[in-house]
């Protein structure tokens, strides 16, 4: 016998999380079906949990504000204690980017969105010695830091209280459409609903694959490393455009990182120590104070972003697939619009379109027409 359910939610990461809660709230039956032991294990639980209001492209920016108030009213709503700390966030970027980066954030700002230009000696006034060939610094004053994992756990709590089901080893084994439906099969049995979320991570791609359709998302391995303690200033979370290095208080530690272009994609495990050479070096070329630190390689961690070929999220109905939905694809950014995400899936749900939504929407891949977003990290 299957499970009947108005919505199903494949993951339970923050974005299925939010997803279910935002379902539920208006009153659908969910189930959220998650493969592993416990939510939020997959990105969620490995990110660094930055949130910036500092991107290219308006949407994105659009996304994680909204996501910003929804955590600032997160613990009186959901009871959970978002970790939400306003940090700040410093951009120092190369002559190559600036004049696109410095029109973009230009934007923001007559959009009415918390972001500064800043001269290099305000930017000085952040983070001492700045690297040579800085054209020029932004900063988010509200931008910061939160806690994935909570916030998942939030939703998912609320959801529960909502009627929603969470049902954990339960991975999507095979998912086919059948009426008006999709029938999903997965070891603790067979569900049905009108409506599937895909909200699967770095996982995405193969899911959309056992229902037979093509999502192109791909997990690419990430690290992050942390220095051993010292007297950490209370630096912003920095982000050096030139090296694609990025470093944040931790703590008493740094924590820091950078992106390897030629990581391939795949489910590669472990810290990639070879690379953690190679961001040493940038680090130390571009901050010579990375010379005075001591590294605490056993904090050292890994994860997976979930890549679309443009870096930005698939969000909404899969072409040809009615009431097939997607929500993955975010790479280094989908902790902090998973929020807002969810709030807006849901309305593309159950009233047929959102705007946001749509701009998200997968046939621009089909279109030949990418978002362009030069502030991936
Ligand atoms: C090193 C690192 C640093 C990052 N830093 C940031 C940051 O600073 N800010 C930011 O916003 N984002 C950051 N991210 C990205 C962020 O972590 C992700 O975008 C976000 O967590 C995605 O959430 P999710 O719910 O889509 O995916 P996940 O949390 O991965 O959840 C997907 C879930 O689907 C489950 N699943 C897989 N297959 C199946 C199946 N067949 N059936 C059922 N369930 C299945 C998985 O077990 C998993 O629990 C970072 C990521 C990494 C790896």
């Amino acid at each position: 016998m299957a499970r009947r359910f108005d919505a199903l939610v494949v993951g339970a990461g923050i974005v299925g999380a939010s997803v279910a809660y935002h379902l539920a709230e208006a009153g659908l039956g969910v189930a959220v079906l998650e493969a592993a032991p416990a939510p939020a294990t997959g990105s969620t639980g490995k990110s660094a949990g930055g949130l910036r209001h500092q991107f290219a492209l308006p949407e994105n920016a659009q996304l994680s504000a909204e996501s910003l108030s929804l955590l600032k009213g997160f613990s009186e709503r959901f009871g959970v204690d978002p970790g939400y700390r306003p940090i700040g966030y410093l951009f120092l970027v190369g002559e190559d980017r600036w004049p696109v980066w410095r029109a973009a954030m230009q934007g923001l700002r007559e959009a009415g969105l918390p972001v500064q230009v800043l001269t290099l000696e305000e930017a000085e006034r952040f983070v001492p010695f700045l690297p040579k060939g800085i054209a020029g610094a932004t900063y988010g004053p509200v931008d910061g830091v939160f806690d994935p994992p909570s916030v998942a756990l939030g939703f998912l709590r609320a959801a529960r209280e909502r009627g929603a089901r969470v049902f954990l080893e339960a991975p999507l084994i095979r998912a086919r459409r059948q009426g008006n439906g999709w029938r999903v099969e997965t070891p603790s049995g067979v569900f049905e609903a009108p409506v599937v979320v895909n909200a699967a991570g770095a996982w995405a791609g193969e899911v959309a694959r056992r229902a037979g359709l093509f999502l192109p998302v791909v997990p690419v391995r990430r690290a992050i490393y942390l220095t051993a303690p010292f007297e950490v200033p209370a630096w912003p979370l920095t982000v050096d455009t030139t090296s694609g290095v990025y470093f944040r208080p931790e703590g008493p530690r740094l924590l820091f990182g950078a992106s390897n272009p030629a990581e391939p994609p795949g489910f590669r495990e472990g810290v990639d120590w070879q690379w953690f050479i190679e961001v040493l070096m940038r680090a130390r070329a571009r901050f010579p104070w990375f010379d005075t630190l001591g590294f605490d390689k056993k904090r050292a961690w890994w994860g997976y972003y979930a890549e679309t070929p443009d870096k930005n999220a698939v969000l909404g109905e899969h072409p040809g697939a009615p009431g097939w939905y997607h929500a993955a694809g975010f790479s280094g950014h989908g902790a902090q619009q998973a929020p807002a995400v969810g709030r807006r899936l849901a309305r593309a749900i159950l009233s047929g379109s959102d705007e946001l939504v749509d701009r998200f929407n997968l046939g621009r891949f089909l279109r030949d027409e990418p978002l362009v977003e030069p502030g991936v990290v």
